[in-house]
């Protein structure tokens, strides 16, 4: 039973002039209004995707994120209360092949409105194994596979999550999950698309900045711990060297460090960077072993007080400060 239909009417009238309340759109009775306060129930998986739903959502969502601040996301385990509470949500926001515990749930919760950022954009495979071409050009071909193979888990197992690193792909998203709300939660499709519009704006802007900022470097080439930093070095044309692999906790193999020590060597790479959320120990062995800088590149995955920024856009700023000056740019 819904207990607003207890209020007498005189304070539902006052309530809502106050603004307290949206019980037009609670009338409607729809299966999205499952908030208690009228707003729609979001979960969202880790911070790039909590964030697009917080911008897009505005007032109208009230945002849950499955991975804690500070916790290191790729591993992430979910407790019984998170993955029950699951079902509750109106609306998902996740990206496949980023937490598998996440993946199994979310598909478990079988919610309506349900949302894979990777299927909002094209994903590609930057060779998880380590050591291996950063080449884009095998992008079509990756897909021209996908017939033969049939199996959906095998093909995916390759492809680079880290999408939100590139600003123009995290807009593709932001694009998508903007149409998606509007049509989760009608009443408010308005507001969605202002907002979307908003900040697609501010990532385009993002986009400009980066790709003026690296445009003149006097190397193209960075090392990081976690290999997150792949679409972004394609789409400003650097080069990333990943020590370890996409797990920012795997220990890099000695076949590796030796295939960085030359990299570095012939790059002229400056520095080593590694992030906030993972073990700083390889990163720094290998700095003082080449004689290199270290530095924090941050791949996004949470933010905490000790990340370089407060938001989404306040850390790519950072991360594109600490880009050209290890870069040497012009
Ligand atoms: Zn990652």
């Amino acid at each position: 039973m819904n207990v607003r239909r207890l209020i007498p009417t005189a304070a539902v009238a006052g309530a809502v002039a106050l603004g307290l309340t949206t019980l037009s759109a609670c009338s409607s009775s729809d299966a999205a209004e499952g908030g208690s306060d009228g707003k729609l129930n979001v979960v969202a998986s880790f911070y790039p995707m909590q964030f697009l739903a917080e911008e897009i959502g505005g007032s109208h969502v009230s945002v849950t994120t499955l991975t804690k601040p500070g916790t290191e996301p790729h591993d992430l385990e979910l407790s019984p209360r998170q993955t029950g509470g699951l079902s509750d949500a109106d609306y998902i926001l996740f990206l496949k092949g980023v937490q598998p515990a996440v993946d199994d749930a979310v598909e478990q919760a079988g919610v309506k409105n349900t949302v894979d950022a990777a299927k909002l954009t094209t994903l590609e495979n930057h060779g998880s194994e380590v050591g291996h071409d950063h080449g884009h050009e095998e992008e079509g071909e990756e897909h021209g596979h996908e017939g033969e193979h049939g199996h959906e888990g095998e093909e995916e197992a390759g492809l680079d999550p880290h999408i939100w690193l590139d600003p123009v792909k995290y807009a593709e998203v932001a694009e998508g999950v903007g149409k998606s709300l509007e049509k989760a939660d009608p009443d408010h499709a308005a507001d969605y698309r202002k907002n979307t519009d908003a900040l697609v704006t501010e990532l385009n802007a993002l986009d400009k900045a980066y790709e003026t900022g690296l445009k003149n470097t006097s190397t193209k080439t960075f090392i990081t711990t976690h290999s997150a930093f792949g679409y972004l070095a394609e789409r400003y044309g650097l080069t990333q060297e990943g020590i370890a692999g996409i797990d920012p906790e795997a220990e890099p193999s000695p076949a590796r460090i030796d295939e960085i020590h030359s990299v570095a060597e012939e790059s002229k790479a400056t520095t080593v960077f590694f992030e906030t959320l993972a073990s700083d120990k390889t990163a720094k062995t290998l700095a003082k072993d080449l004689g290199l800088k270290t530095g924090v590149l941050d791949p996004l995955e949470g933010i905490t007080d000790k990340s370089a920024g407060a938001d989404y856009i306040e850390v790519m700023k950072s991360n594109l400060t600490a880009l050209q000056k290890a870069l040497g740019a012009k």
